[in-house]
């Protein structure tokens, strides 16, 4: 958990001002709670989860707490950034984005600093009131913060290692059971609207059990995919638009009635269409591997290299990425086939797994690019390594298909983690030593110049 440091100004505030603003919070609590879940309300992604009922009930209560212990006149530093820190789970745990909480304490320095020019009192108590205000609720900002990113980041870890187990069950009996749940759906209607004239008795689909799976499994393994949100649409549309056209619908109007049976039946083959296209890109994920060469895919590519640079600067130990990228493989291609160009791709891969330790990572970055992460590896001993990878590729024979064999050469380019959170700075590094290697002659090794 990161500490946040106090310079201690927050808590030597002037008695009669600290007492000041106390007295405005008391007086003004309804106002400020008010003014605070206003931004709440406002944001669509936050209003969700923070109904008017609930605000009123529990939110606006602990607010006032909060802004009760701001003002009180003595504080202990280590107990109030305990607090904070507790807050800041709990709104990492709700997912309350942590910009918004900022811009509330923003209108809560507004609101106090215009309710006290508002007062008769000493303006030297005045200003610091103001002052001493605005540094408690900045300090208690920055511990809520700091807390926030770590369960987020928790958080954000939990959810990919779930997503990764839930990939590995079986996928293709989870489709059919969905397809089938589907159908039932879908007959029960029919069967009510034949019965009764209309479907005023129907289920709406995201309340029966396939809706409940796609409003969760679904979105856990497929979250913001684009099939995922068009049978998310389909969906609205038909719990939104046609069931009720149906209900509405008088028993004697026929034509009403099939006009939106056949709406119904198009949205319900569009739902079993995206159906079947979502598990297809979870068939090729399978649990996160190419299924050409076996390497990792890119997809938890940025989980495990953003995690990987966090356990680098917090042990305080080298981290390096090496990008191995084949030379002329597209005259692979054109010469002896796209199958041997795959056999080709195969055995690189083999060879890079087999010269990593099993606590290494091996992507396959593009079509005939791998992104090897070497954990607590700096850039002298990745260099040796890259070295030996060289070499054995330009030894090797690699076989091709039909018959024959075939020598092929790779460029390799390094970067050693330099202290830059964004792995995607480390990522450029590697590609452009790699360049540096086609541009020098390609079959050699290059390392970036902040690897030192
Ligand atoms: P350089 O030495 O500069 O890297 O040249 P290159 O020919 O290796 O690079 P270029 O980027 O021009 O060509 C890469 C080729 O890789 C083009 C593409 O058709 C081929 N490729 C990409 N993915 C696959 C794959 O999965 N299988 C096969 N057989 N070929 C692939
Ligand atoms: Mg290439
Ligand atoms: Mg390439």
């Amino acid at each position: 958990m990161p500490v946040v440091q106090s310079r201690g100004e927050a808590f030597r505030a002037p008695d009669r001002s600290i007492a000041l603003a106390e007295i405005i919070v008391r007086e003004h609590a309804d106002q400020f709670a008010e003014s605070f879940y206003h931004v709440f309300l406002a944001h669509e992604e936050a209003s969700t989860y923070l109904s008017h009922g609930v605000v009123q009930q529990r939110l606006t209560q602990s607010l006032k707490d909060w802004l009760a212990d701001i003002c009180r006149p003595t504080l202990d530093e280590i107990s109030f950034a305990e607090r904070q820190r507790q807050i800041g789970d709990v709104h990492a745990r709700l997912k309350i984005p942590i910009h918004l909480v900022l811009e509330g304490a923003s209108r809560l320095k507004n609101d106090m600093t215009r309710l006290l020019h508002a007062r008769a009192d000493d303006s030297e108590v005045i200003l610091g009131a103001v002052i001493a205000f605005g540094d408690r609720v900045d300090l208690a900002m920055r511990h809520m913060s700091a807390a926030f990113v770590h369960k987020a980041g928790q958080r954000a870890r939990a959810d990919e290692a779930y997503r990764l187990f839930a990939l590995g069950q079986d996928v293709s009996a989870e489709r059919e059971g969905q397809r089938a749940a589907l159908m039932e759906w879908s007959h029960t209607v029919l069967f009510d609207i034949i019965a009764n004239g209309s479907g005023l008795n129907c289920k709406p689909l995201s309340q029966s059990p396939f809706g409940l799976w796609v409003r969760h499994r679904a979105n856990i393994l497929f979250e913001g995919t684009l099939p995922l949100d068009n049978m998310k649409s389909a969906m609205r549309e038909i719990d939104e638009v046609i069931l009720p056209g149906l209900a509405a619908a008088p028993s004697n109007s026929a034509d009403g009635n099939s006009l939106m049976m056949g709406e119904l039946r198009r949205r319900i083959d569009e739902i079993k269409f995206l159906l079947n296209d979502l598990f297809q890109t979870a068939n090729a994920i399978e649990n996160g591997h190419d299924p050409l060469t076996r390497a990792l895919n890119r997809r938890f590519l940025p989980s495990i290299i953003s995690r990987e640079l966090g356990l680098a600067a917090s042990n305080d130990v080298p981290f390096t990425l090496m990008m191995v990228d084949v030379d002329h493989f597209k005259a692979v291609n054109d010469t002896y086939g796209h199958a041997s160009g795959d056999a080709v791709l195969q055995q690189v891969a083999d060879l890079l797994l087999n010269a990593v330790r099993p606590a290494d990572f091996v992507f396959r970055y593009g079509g005939e690019e791998f992104l090897l992460a070497l954990v607590e590896t700096g850039a002298a001993k990745a260099r040796d390594t890259a070295e030996a990878i060289r070499a054995a590729c330009e030894k090797h024979r690699f076989r091709l298909p039909g018959q024959g064999e075939l020598s092929v050469t790779v460029s390799i380019g390094l970067a050693e983690f330099d202290g830059h959170p964004d792995y995607k700075f480390l990522i450029d590094a590697a590609d452009g030593a790699l360049y540096r290697a086609k541009t020098a002659g390609r079959n050699r090794v290059e390392t970036a110049a902040s690897a030192g």
